[in-house]
């Protein structure tokens, strides 16, 4: 009699957390100097000294302001170069944010 059921491949050892965003897995290792630390790029080359908080990309260091500043430079990165990992550039945060999955790693 032969064996109707096999076992070929036993369930997967469960991983803790889900984590779906490859953007924020690759980004785990990148933490690049800020090019202008403390200040928004893009905001200081418009003479604007106004803005919420800030965030680094973490594959160019550029600093930008967020999605609370009247430019919301942070984003406009992420649409003009496609960079998808920004973290908090304000002191004491290190949290990261996936512009592609609007996820929080
Ligand atoms: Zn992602
Ligand atoms: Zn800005
Ligand atoms: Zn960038």
């Amino acid at each position: 009699m032969k064996r109707l059921f096999r076992r070929g491949s036993p369930a997967p050892a469960s991983t803790p957390g889900p984590d779906p965003c490859p953007e924020l897995a690759a980004a785990a290792g990148h933490d690049p100097q800020p090019r202008t630390p403390g200040q928004c790029e893009d905001c200081a080359a418009l003479g604007e000294q106004v803005w919420a908080h800030l965030r680094m990309c973490l594959e160019c260091g550029r600093v930008s302001c967020c999605d609370s500043s009247p430019h919301q430079h942070a984003t406009a990165h992420f649409h003009a170069t496609g960079h998808p990992v920004m973290r908090s550039h304000e002191p004491g945060e290190s949290w990261r944010w996936c512009y592609v999955h609007s996820t929080l790693g």
